[in-house]
């Protein structure tokens, strides 16, 4: 069986949301088709939640015509007015169900992350109900199911974490008996629940870590993540405009990517494929004949494959006066990091075991907020903490490659003659990447000088007259 997952602005229109399911049905079956909630309506219900605490209607109404009118759009793409009926019965408790949490938001005055999860939930559930409708109405038998139902997590609102085993036995029970059937399933991306029952997200472009999460559960044969652009770049097109599709690329390659802020994948989407060797494909669902990039165990590599950044991170030094006090440091801090579920994304430790160097996610409050939550802690050690704010990692990622001397002298060459000051550097994951941090300002160029000095550019190929006209422009796209 296979996983499909259609991201926010392949399911944005009625006539997007036909095309995903035209993709889809084309498609042998049995198939999982995933959804997000189509495009800016997740900020949306974000929008009207906030609007909904500060007490502000207007906000509220526009947040909700817009959503409305978006899903009014897409149901009315439907052409059989039974199947527009049903669906609509099912989007108006849906969108009743969002009016009285608005409404107990608003009387609060207050957002928990329960409600918060509750409202987002929303977008997903109505594109499910949308595109199992629209499948319907071209002649095919689908359904939705809501992966409340079906995705078990932690409870951890706003960034739950799954737990697989009870995952698999409810996709067992729910999916697979309607997989037999020949339906297609169409889940929600995105939304899962707690141990108390409560909807639960899996964190912003979780719907992607759905798609895998499911995959595995039902033992697919492969996932595609159909998106906006045709593969994983070797850069954030926004950034750099000649980026090109990467074909083929490893698990820790893409991982390595996700997690330095390839927004193409959410960080988490590769891990359940990595245990049963899934492979992960990366579709356009504007040019859906081209092939895209295929993640998988190993990947021909000899060279950087990609480059990019992420921004609005901390960059945290803990310094101690002797050797011996580093490590109950350094655990002080990892603990209440723990506890405050401040995620860290590179910990390095300087030579001379009395400095640690930390890259932290952003954290409400900032290098203050963190002092405050370390001082005490630290404060029979005499540890000395030094923050950073509004710093970015750069990341160069291709196997092999990332590891040698000469690409890391290269990078630091590249940064000092575009004048770009390098504050902490680091190798990761056994030289898959290799990593720079610089303050955020400095990172769309950075990536742009990386990209011009890693990347080669497939188009020089052209001056070869022997290759045809037609070969290189279907190549220029690619890289790899
Ligand atoms: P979806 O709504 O389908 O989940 P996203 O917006 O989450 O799509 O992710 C796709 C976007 O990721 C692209 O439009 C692109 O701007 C961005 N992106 C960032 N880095 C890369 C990269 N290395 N390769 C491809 N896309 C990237
Ligand atoms: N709709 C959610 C978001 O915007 C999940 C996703 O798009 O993957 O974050
Ligand atoms: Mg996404």
């Amino acid at each position: 069986m296979i996983v499909l997952k259609f991201g926010g602005t392949s399911v944005g229109s009625a006539g997007r949301v036909r095309d995903a399911a035209r993709i889809a049905l084309s498609q042998a079956s049995p198939r999982v088709v995933v959804v997000s909630a189509a495009s800016g309506l997740t900020n949306a219900l974000l929008e009207a939640a906030r609007a909904a605490v500060r007490g502000d209607l207007v906000a509220r109404d526009a947040a909700l015509s817009l959503i409305h009118g978006r899903h009014d759009q897409i149901l009315n793409g439907i052409e059989s007015e039974l199947q527009r009926k049903l669906a609509r019965n099912v989007l108006n408790e849906v969108h009743n169900g969002l009016d009285a949490t608005l409404d107990e938001v608003a009387s609060i005055g207050e957002l928990s992350d329960a409600a918060s999860d509750r409202i987002v939930a929303t977008g997903e559930k109505c594109l499910a109900t949308l595109m199992a409708a629209t499948m319907r109405d071209m002649g095919h038998e689908a359904e939705a199911v809501f992966t409340d139902s079906i995705i078990a997590t932690d409870g951890r609102h706003g960034a739950a974490r799954p737990d697989r085993a009870v995952t698999r036995e409810n996709a067992e029970h729910l999916i697979q008996p309607l997989l037999d059937a020949g339906i297609t399933v169409v889940a929600t991306g995105f939304i899962g629940s707690g141990p108390d029952g409560a909807t639960t997200t899996l964190g912003r472009g979780g719907s992607d870590y759905s798609a895998t999460l499911l995959g595995a559960a039902l033992d697919a044969d492969e996932v595609q993540i159909w998106t906006d652009v045709p593969g994983v770049l070797s850069a954030d097109p926004r950034a750099v405009a000649r980026a090109q599709v990467v074909p083929e690329i490893s698990y820790d390659e893409a991982q390595e990517l996700a997690h330095f802020g390839a927004k193409v994948l959410h960080p988490r989407t590769i891990r359940p494929a990595v245990a049963l060797d899934i492979p992960v494909r990366i579709l356009s669902t504007f040019l859906p004949g081209e092939p895209g990039t295929v993640v998988m165990r190993e990947a021909p590599s000899e060279r950087i494959k990609a480059v990019t950044a992420l921004k609005g991170l901390i960059l945290m030094t803990l310094d101690v006066p002797e050797l011996e006090d580093l490590a109950p440091a350094a655990s002080a801090v990892f603990r209440v990091m723990h506890e405050k579920c401040v995620e860290i994304l590179n910990v390095s430790q300087a030579s001379s075991r009395r400095r640690m160097t930390y890259i932290l996610d952003a954290v409400t409050g900032g290098c203050a907020n963190l002092q405050l939550l370390l001082e005490t802690e630290l404060d029979e050690l005499d540890a000395r903490i030094a923050c950073h704010e509004h710093v970015a990692v750069l990341a160069a990622v291709g196997s092999g490659a990332a590891g040698t001397a000469s690409s890391l002298t290269r990078m630091l060459t590249v940064l000092n003659r575009e004048k770009i000051a390098v504050l902490a550097m680091n190798q990761q994951t056994s030289s898959v990447a290799m990593i720079s941090v610089v303050n955020e300002v400095d990172a769309d160029r950075a990536v742009a000088a990386l990209h011009n000095a890693f990347i080669r550019p497939v188009v020089s190929r052209s001056h070869s007259r022997r290759r045809r006209r037609t070969d290189l422009l279907s190549e220029s796209l690619r890289v790899g």
